[in-house]
């Protein structure tokens, strides 16, 4: 029998395992609790369990994290960590302490393969998807790290973003479990409203997550027409904007919010005119047969990388176009920039990836074609890079 590694279960796998070295379900959830409330990582410390188990449990489990490579700290108290996950591949999480709340940003995937254009982690391409102990391992890790660095036995992450590397709906199978154990009142405990699965809009899975595990949504839109977020996030070609947003609307129906968020990268020149603004009303308003959807806005300034070639849209140009939608009546907020000082900001996770599907050469490849819709001539001040 394999060594299994604990971090990968749900609480409904850790019994189904527990049953299957011959101990009754209900040793699952002692076991479970040592190791996600008590950050155990030796069966030794576990001293409310049988002997017997914990023998057992030495020669056939393990609980094992990632190691870490790195850990840097900004001046606004931002953490992020570099954890190893084997084969070349690292990923990267963030911990974003808040007065009301601390914040874990966690990554999916080693790299990712969706290829947004101002994006650091679709720029390095896609090597693999992480297992639902690998997604874990992140919390497990940064909470208890924290809880012992405050001396204090409290808990610390009190919301999940999944928004760091990958797309967690890209990695639907290992997700569920994960955030099922970031749920569970015998696990992190979370409420279905602090966690948060980002996507850049993959549509069947959105649906499954409705029925699988309902939590808050966000939707990274970045564009209001197709023809844009066609260039901006190549998956709209395959689930364009109306599609992607009656799935929104289904998505609404069992989601434990009553509004989508969406993500807006604001790039100077590219998305971020009042033009813009006012299609992205007409979008949210008119969508789904004129139903509309339920919506906040977060408009996100640009964190820049070298690769991108891209620049950040004025703090005037995001405040026109903050004011516009919030002059229509949607609720907007301006994303605040933390971490910058260890380039720990949205979008600039980069890890360290082998690009197994050469993902990172197709964006170079593009880089000078896109954002240039035909016919259009950008003038030099706009920011987008002349080819
Ligand atoms: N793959 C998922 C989740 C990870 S990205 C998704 O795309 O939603 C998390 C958020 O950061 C997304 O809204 C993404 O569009 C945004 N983002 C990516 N690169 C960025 C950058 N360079 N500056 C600002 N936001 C960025
Ligand atoms: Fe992938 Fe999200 Fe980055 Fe797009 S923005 S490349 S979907 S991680």
């Amino acid at each position: 029998m394999a060594v299994a590694n604990l971090l990968d279960f749900d609480l409904d796998g850790l019994a189904g395992y527990c049953e299957s070295l011959g101990e009754k379900r209900f040793r699952a959830t002692q076991l479970f609790r040592w190791i996600h409330q008590r950050g155990a990582r030796d069966f030794d410390q576990m001293t409310d369990l049988a002997k017997s188990l914990r023998n057992k449990l030495q020669t056939r489990a393990r609980i094992v994290g990632l190691p870490v490579i790195t850990q840097h700290e900004s001046a606004d108290g931002t953490i992020k960590w570099l954890f190893d996950v084997g084969a070349g591949d690292a990923v990267e999480a963030v911990f974003i302490p808040e007065d009301d709340r601390g914040t874990l940003c966690v990554s999916s995937q080693a790299g990712c393969a969706v290829g947004c254009r101002f994006c650091s982690t679709g720029h390095q391409g896609f090597s693999r998807n992480l297992s639902t102990g690998e997604i874990l391992a992140q919390l497990w890790f940064a909470e208890h790290f924290l809880r012992q660095r405050s001396g204090k036995d409290e808990r610390v992450i009190s919301n999940v973003v999944m928004m760091g590397m990958g797309e967690p709906l890209q990695n639907y199978a290992a997700l569920v479990p994960a955030l099922r154990v970031m749920l569970d009142d015998h696990g992190y405990g979370l409420s279905r409203r602090r966690v948060t699965v980002s996507t850049s809009g993959v549509v069947p899975m959105m649906d499954r997550l409705s029925q699988d595990c309902p939590v808050a949504l966000a939707v990274s839109l970045h564009a209001p027409v197709d023809e844009l977020r066609d260039n901006l996030v190549p998956l709209n070609r395959k689930y364009p904007l109306q599609e992607l947003l009656e799935a929104c609307g289904r998505y609404l129906e069992h989601a434990p919010r009553d509004f989508i968020t969406f993500e807006y990268c604001m790039l100077d020149g590219v998305n971020d005119t009042p033009a813009h603004a006012r299609q992205l009303i007409e979008l949210v308003r008119t969508a789904r047969g004129g139903r509309g959807v339920s919506c906040k806005f977060n408009l996100i300034p640009f964190n820049p990388f070298p690769a991108s070639g891209l620049l950040r849209s004025s703090k005037a140009a995001v405040e026109t176009f903050a004011k516009l939608l919030s002059d229509a009546g949607i609720v907007t907020t301006v994303r605040k920039t933390r971490g910058d000082d260890i380039d720990a900001a949205c979008g600039q996770l980069a890890g360290d990836v082998r690009d197994r599907t050469r993902v990172g050469d197709r964006i170079a490849r593009q880089r000078t074609v896109m954002l240039q819709p035909a016919g259009a001539t950008v003038p030099q001040t706009t920011g987008v890079p002349r080819p």
